[in-house]
């Protein structure tokens, strides 16, 4: 970063060198904590992102053949790096998102698995082999690296995020653009240079920063061959259909409303200790949230008593200062007043205020506290909307089925838990529930870095997700070799493997 200003300007990385941009536009990073501006995120034109796209061109030739096990290797020497820079990195992720300090070392920790994932990559890559598919016909599948591919993200993880992308493109062969989330730009910083110590060769990977007008040119540039992006679903859906419309690859995941079905045969305790953490950590700022518990039966009003005892208890704060708090600001003032809205909105709809965090928030900082909606109904607005911050609402059933009816009736279908003790109700909610990423007696199911995080409806759009065997996929393409050899006169009816002596 340049600090020749007052406010530092985030550089852009391309063809192995960190540059200002030339651009006129620029955003504001801020810490939430304090709410000041810590640095100036330039908002990159399309000449700068064509720059970009013809670095990582021209490095791919080059990188595609160079072999998967040195390419392992990278990512092995990337992975000590991250390693032991995993605290420095938890701290920026502090520093310019909000979240507590032990949660972003969690995501960190998050980010590094992908890169030891990627690690195995000769082991990912293998191909398949039926000789004599025919007679004296051989035939082979390999994989091979797509091309010059692109990863956009959101605010909410901005090391994780990213790391759920270019550790494994890049160690399949393919070469990278990075568009970190123009709110959170530094820990992605951070990371390519840290990935450039490894020994990276130039325009292997690349970093420019921008809003839509950055985001369009790396949909629309000729050259780029696949599209990640994560964020929330209108964008997504716009992500995808403009991609595919440019004949790119795109795996395109979006927002989530999370719930989580109690029993009454739940451990009560438990439950609620595990709804607090979906709801409230990170904020509420996560795509995996559990935003809204649905208790069945004569457990609700205990539950909900629990929940706003606990939601009074938790201690809200700034996390850049070494004291310890259990939940930090959200992203910015405008997000912070328009999570405040929605309890607002709840009321008019008719839900009661059960815990009212809003005035836990004291201090400079984007802050709002733990809120619990109860009586909310599935059609309002509090019960459909992501509201993408700490307020947890809460809708009452009858029985499973109803339960599983009101989680249904969502239009996403990112995750959903279920609290119980029966293995008959755990498995109907495993079957039957319309989401990608289940719970059983876990309040947040996103999956590890060997799993694909899974997504369903309107939180995905593509058909291979992130991460695990499916991110592999991704991030490469089949060829198919049929191979003949026509015997010579001499060789014709050779046999050395049965030796029955026969010609
Ligand atoms: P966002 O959609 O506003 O921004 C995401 C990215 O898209 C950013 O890089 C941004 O610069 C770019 N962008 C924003 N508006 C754009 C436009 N009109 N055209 C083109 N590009 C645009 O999302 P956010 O607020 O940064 O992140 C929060 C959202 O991300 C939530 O909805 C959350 O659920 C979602 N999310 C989803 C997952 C998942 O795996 N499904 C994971 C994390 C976050």
């Amino acid at each position: 970063m340049t600090t020749a200003t007052a406010t530092p300007s985030v550089p852009l990385f391309i063809g192995g060198q960190w540059r200002e941009s030339a651009s006129k536009r620029t955003g504001s990073v801020f810490n939430p904590s304090t709410g000041r501006e810590i640095a100036r995120v330039p908002l990159c034109t399309a000449t700068e992102v064509d720059d970009a796209v013809k670095a990582a061109a021209a490095a791919l030739p080059a990188w595609a053949d160079t072999p998967a096990v040195e390419r392992a290797r990278l990512m092995f020497r990337y992975r000590e790096k991250l390693e032991a820079h995993s605290e420095e990195i938890a701290r920026l992720v502090t520093r310019e998102h909000g979240k507590t300090l032990s949660e972003a070392r969690a995501s960190v920790q998050r980010g590094i698995e992908v890169v030891e994932f990627a690690c195995g990559v000769p082991s990912l890559l293998m191909g398949q082999v039926l000789p004599n598919i025919a007679t004296s016909v051989d035939s082979e599948a390999v994989r091979h690296p797509v091309g010059v591919c692109v990863g956009i993200t959101p605010f909410n993880f901005p090391a994780m995020v990213p790391l759920w992308m270019f550790p494994v493109a890049i160690a399949c062969g393919n070469t990278f653009i990075l568009k970190p989330s123009e709110k959170v730009p530094l820990s992605a910083v951070r990371l390519g240079e840290l990935l450039n110590e490894c020994g990276l060769p130039p325009g292997v990977f690349n970093i420019v920063h921008g809003d839509k007008e950055c985001v369009d040119a790396l949909l629309t540039h000729p050259e780029v061959a696949a599209i990640s992006f994560v964020g929330s679903t209108a964008v997504a859906k716009y992500v995808y259909e403009t991609g595919a419309k440019h004949g790119k690859r795109v795996q395109s995941a979006g927002g989530a409303k999370n719930h989580l079905i109690v029993m009454p045969d739940a451990d009560l305790e438990q439950a609620a200790k595990a709804i607090q953490a979906a709801a409230f950590g990170c904020a509420g700022e996560r795509c995996m949230a559990g935003s809204v518990a649905v208790p069945v039966g004569k457990i609700a009003a205990p539950l909900v008593e629990l929940l706003c005892e606990r939601a009074g208890k938790m201690t809200v704060g700034a996390t850049d200062t070494g004291a310890s708090v259990d939940m930090g600001p959200v992203i910015s003032r405008e997000h912070r007043d328009r999570v405040a809205s929605y309890l607002d909105i709840g009321k008019q709809e008719g839900a009661t205020i059960a815990f009212d965090g809003r005035p836990a928030a004291k201090g400079d900082g984007f802050l709002i506290g733990p809120s619990v909606l109860d009586m909310v109904a599935p059609g309002m607005r509090v019960a459909r909307d992501e509201i993408f911050g700490p307020v947890l609402s809460v809708v009452r059933a009858g029985d499973l089925e109803e339960a599983l009816a009101i989680g249904k009736s969502s239009p996403y279908g990112n995750g959903a838990s279920i609290f119980t003790s029966s293995g008959y109700a755990a498995r109907q909610f495993k079957q039957y529930f319309n989401a990608g990423m289940i719970g059983i007696n876990v309040g947040v199911p996103a999956p590890m870095a060997w799993f694909p995080f899974s997504g369903w409806n309107q939180s995905f759009f593509g058909d291979l997700h992130v991460q695990g065997l499916e991110g592999v996929q991704f991030y490469t393409r089949h060829k198919v070799t049929m191979t003949r050899w026509f015997a010579s006169a001499s060789e014709s009816s050779h046999d050395p493997i049965w030796k029955t002596g026969k010609k």
